[in-house]
């Protein structure tokens, strides 16, 4: 395996980097969430402009055709620089990627353009009270009256909702078919009347996600994506794309934050030395140092084995548990490095400057979303180790 990246493709690093000088904006993301809002999607507007944002989409849609390498750079330096998202972060990453696998003419023109330059937000209804990991027993039901579907029922950890436009919407068209065959996959005006979005509070402060409820909203039959009751299938498109390439700005993330654990553990002392020579905490930083250096040579190891050839396939499931577990551990760690500060959250003015309480806290969704841990154990067990289903 050569680690090396090309003299083009340093050539491409150069080009973003260079682009990122001049336009990352100078002042610092506002702390309430609806500004934090709308000043990334002001952001992703800019990157738009410039043409960095939905790097591997095709040209035809307004992407840059971005090779898989140009990609990886594109998450290391868009993370190095510490830019900020882009505000429609599902609409790039996964409902743009899906309506061009299986939309008909007439919805990728109406709906592809508006996702990159941000004027429609998207969110993704899949999940449901009763609904997680077993995503195929859903129960949001949509019946045909004339030209519309009629859609009754309840999502829940519907991220973005409070600010999105469209949403992605699985539900059952057929209550006598088998579980996986009997769902649709439909677009839906988030302004639609019967739409009622509810922002839950997480544990962060945050309301990153909500409920949303489904009253006799009425959908055009025109805004079903491929065919009735083939919804499972492309629904699979788009949780393939969704354990994408973003590993690697994680990583770089994570690789960060290590840094100033290090940085913190040298110049902060305790018990009569500095928390660098406490040989329990000494031994967890190069523990942490290992474990974020591994994750980043499985990456690579992914993207060669995606460079000869290879579909991306359930190894993804080996990053996206990696990634997340690490991040659990890496913020206790943090914890565990401030001590009796770590109880005090940013805005105290004893607290330890960062993120630190905000991370720890949010590290808990990692392991959740996208397939819980357990989900991700059993796709590795069945389908990389070839161990019997359990
Ligand atoms: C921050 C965040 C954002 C999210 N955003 C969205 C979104 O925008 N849209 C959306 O549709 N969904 C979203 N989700 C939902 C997410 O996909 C689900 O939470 C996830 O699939 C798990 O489902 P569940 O919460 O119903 O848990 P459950 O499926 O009920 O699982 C409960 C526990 O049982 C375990 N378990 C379940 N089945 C098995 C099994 N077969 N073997 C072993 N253990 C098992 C799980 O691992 C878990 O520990 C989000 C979740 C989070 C945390």
């Amino acid at each position: 395996m050569d680690l090396r990246f090309s003299p083009e493709d340093e050539q491409y690093r150069l080009k973003l980097r260079t682009w990122l000088e001049a336009n990352m904006p100078t002042e610092a993301a506002p702390s309430d969430q609806d500004a934090d809002f709308a000043f990334r999607r002001a952001w992703q507007r800019k990157l738009y402009d410039g043409g960095w944002v939905g790097i591997n989409w095709p040209k035809e849609y307004g992407g840059q055709g971005a090779t898989l390498l140009q990609q990886a750079i594109y998450a290391q330096e868009m993370t190095h620089a510490r830019a900020p998202q882009p505000a429609n972060g599902l609409g790039i990453g996964i409902v743009g990627p899906t309506l061009m696998e299986h939309g008909s003419e007439t919805q990728k023109q109406r709906f592809i353009p508006k996702i990159l330059n941000a004027d429609e937000i998207w969110c993704q209804g899949f999940s449901e009270p009763n609904s997680g990991s077993d995503l195929a027993s859903l129960q949001t039901k949509a019946v045909l009256d004339g030209d519309d579907f009629v859609v009754n029922g309840q999502k829940i950890w519907t991220s973005l909702g409070q600010y999105a436009d469209w949403c992605i919407l699985l539900v059952r068209t057929d209550t006598d078919a088998p579980k996986h065959r009997g769902i649709s996959y439909l677009l839906v005006d988030m302004h639609s009347p019967g739409v009622t979005v509810r922002p839950l509070k997480q544990i962060t402060g945050n309301s990153e996600f909500n409920e949303t409820f489904f009253d006799n909203v009425r959908v055009p039959k025109q805004n079903l994506i491929g065919e009735m009751n083939e919804g499972w299938r492309i629904a699979m498109t788009t949780l393939t794309y969704e354990r994408g390439i973003s590993s690697l700005a994680t990583q770089v993330r994570i690789k960060q934050q290590l840094d100033g654990m290090i940085g913190y553990a040298g110049k902060t002392r305790r018990n009569g030395g500095t928390l660098s020579e406490d040989p329990v905490l000494r031994q967890d930083l190069a523990q942490a140092h290992i474990r974020v250096e591994v994750m980043l040579l499985n990456l690579y190891r992914g993207i060669t084995s995606r460079l000869r050839g290879q579909p991306p396939g359930p190894e993804a499931s080996l990053d996206k548990l990696y990634w997340s577990e690490l991040d659990k551990w890496m913020q206790e760690l943090g914890m565990s490095l401030q001590g009796p500060y770590s109880q005090l959250m940013e805005g105290s003015e004893h607290a330890v400057k960062g993120n630190w309480q905000y991370n720890f806290l949010r590290s808990r969704a990692g392991t959740i979303y996208s397939g819980t841990s357990e989900i991700q154990k059993n796709i590795i067990g069945e389908r990389v180790l070839g161990l019997p289903k359990g």
